[in-house]
């Protein structure tokens, strides 16, 4: 028993270490400009399967360390929300990505990209300046933009909330509730917020196939959407399957392996045709 408690002290004085090391190392990455590149943005295709057509991305940022391995999201976005440095790295993927839809724009490609945004992100008072801001410097059009937040971002202040969608909407970006279905929402938000777009959660479609409660959420979902003239996009589409039974459905618009895993900029251009 003796033994065993000590594995497990050890095993959390490596998470520990581990935890620290990757804030040093993200306090580093962040301090000097330069030192962004290191954060690279990948671009996950949004498929309408009615036309085969591309009709926007999800831009996910990457973490590129010192040993030329991509870092995901999961471990470090975290740790960047609990330093505050989620606000320099935030306008950093800002920026990427705002500029990206830019050049697309440029090129006769009228993609939407879609920027996931954090609670910090959104209870930060510069937030609203940041965004116009990089709107203007990258001259994107504002309706190619798409601001992605959780239920749980909006649960967090209410009434902030409603304020900031709407300078948003003023400026001319349009908003998704990601991960829909999931958190303990309430469909006042539907009501409260003028969103244009629902996502339905990865889990849901994970087992749609097998899973008739799934099933039938997925098409409350859809309904809704389609009855409120919300778009709505299933996310986590995995297989031929998913996507006809969604397509059937009446849900065209579509993200997920299937399709294309997020890719680097140079890939998408060259898989979509988007020089
Ligand atoms: P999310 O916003 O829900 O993003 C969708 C995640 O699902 C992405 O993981 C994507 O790669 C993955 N995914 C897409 N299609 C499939 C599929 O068919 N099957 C499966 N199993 N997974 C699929 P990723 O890129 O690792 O990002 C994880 C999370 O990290 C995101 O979840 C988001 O919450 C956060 N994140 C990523 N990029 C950013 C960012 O730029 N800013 C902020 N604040 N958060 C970010
Ligand atoms: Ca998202
Ligand atoms: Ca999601
Ligand atoms: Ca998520």
């Amino acid at each position: 028993a003796k033994a065993a408690g000590k594995n497990q002290y050890s095993f959390y004085n490596d998470q520990l270490e581990k935890k620290l090391q990757l804030k040093h190392q993200l306090e580093k990455a962040l301090s000097s400009k330069n030192d962004r590149q290191c954060f690279e943005i990948h671009y996950q295709p949004k498929v309408n399967t009615n036309t085969q057509q591309i009709l926007g991305v999800e831009a996910l940022v990457r973490w590129r360390n010192h040993d030329n391995q991509l870092i995901s999201p999961c471990d470090f976005i975290p740790i960047a929300e609990e330093t505050g440095l989620i606000i320099p790295l935030g306008e950093h993927i800002l920026y990427q990505a705002c500029s990206q839809a830019a050049r697309w724009q440029q090129r006769g490609h009228q993609l939407s990209v879609a920027i996931n945004v954090s609670t910090v992100q959104f209870e930060d008072k510069h937030f609203i300046d940041t965004v116009k801001s990089v709107i203007e410097s990258t001259d994107v059009n504002p309706n190619l933009i798409e601001i992605e937040l959780t239920e749980s971002v909006l649960a967090k202040n209410i009434e902030h909330a409603k304020q900031l969608i709407h300078d948003l909407k003023e400026i001319g970006v349009n908003i998704a509730l990601d991960d829909f279905g999931t958190g303990y929402s309430s469909l006042s938000y539907i009501k409260d917020f003028p969103l244009d777009t629902l996502k339905i959660d990865q889990s849901f479609v994970k087992n749609m196939l097998h899973d008739a409660t799934n099933l039938t959420i997925i098409a409350a979902i859809i309904q809704m959407a389609n009855g409120l003239k919300l778009s709505v996009v299933a996310e986590g589409v995995e297989s031929e399957e998913h996507a006809e039974k969604l397509s059937e459905m009446g849900c065209p618009i579509m993200q997920g392996y299937f399709y294309s895993r997020p890719i680097p900029e140079a890939e998408l251009t060259e898989k979509y045709q988007l020089s």
